[in-house]
């Protein structure tokens, strides 16, 4: 997508080998009319797939969905962290290993909000090695929804979660795909 493209060469900022800083436009201060085109283009992505709901985590995974929804029109499920979980009743959980926050966190859907007969889209932020997907991923699986694929803002191809998760059969679509940042030069694959 040219237009997110330009943004992240633009504005974004390189942190150390692997983690892009993007706070201006997604992370911290949201972009709003960047995020609407990024939620029409995943429509346009998967608008064949009837979707009936999209599942993210919080935080920063919420806003990209909730702009993707109005699209769809169809309502957003976040996975919540352990830390602030009140879920209460029967949940569905997983663990994920964060590896910008060096922290390892179960995340819950509560089962009132995806069933078997759910057709879902994951969306986040970034993909980076794949620990968040996968956890979602196995949410919507213990629920037994079916899943369409996964819409991805910024994939970081380098550190290879996106394409292991490909190779399994999952369905990844990724608006930004960058194959390398060494030296702070971001490359686009
Ligand atoms: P993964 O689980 O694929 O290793 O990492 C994905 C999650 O970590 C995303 O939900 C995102 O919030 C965070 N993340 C991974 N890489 C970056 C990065 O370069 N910048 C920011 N801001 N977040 C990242």
């Amino acid at each position: 997508m040219e237009m997110l493209k330009k943004r992240i060469v633009e504005q974004a900022k390189v942190l150390g080998p692997d983690i892009l800083k993007v706070d201006m436009f997604l992370n911290h201060m949201i972009d709003i009319s960047l995020l609407k085109a990024i939620g029409e283009e995943f429509h346009r992505r998967f608008a064949d797939e009837k979707i009936n709901k999209i599942l993210t985590v919080e935080a920063s995974g919420i806003a990209v969905a909730c702009m993707t929804a109005i699209a769809f029109g169809v309502p957003v499920v976040f996975a919540k962290k352990e830390e602030h979980s009140n879920v209460g009743g029967l949940c569905y959980t997983s663990d994920i290993y964060s590896f910008t926050r060096n922290i390892k966190t179960t995340i819950c859907v509560s089962s009132s909000y995806l069933c078997a007969s759910d057709r879902v889209l994951i969306l986040d932020d970034f993909l980076a090695n794949g620990s968040a997907l996968t956890g979602l991923i196995d949410i919507a699986r213990q629920a037994g929804s079916t899943l369409v694929g996964a819409g991805i803002v910024i994939e970081k191809g380098f550190q290879g979660g996106g394409n292991a998760l490909r190779e399994s059969g999952v369905r990844i679509e990724s608006l930004a795909y960058i194959e390398s940042m060494d030296d702070g030069i971001i490359v686009f694959g």
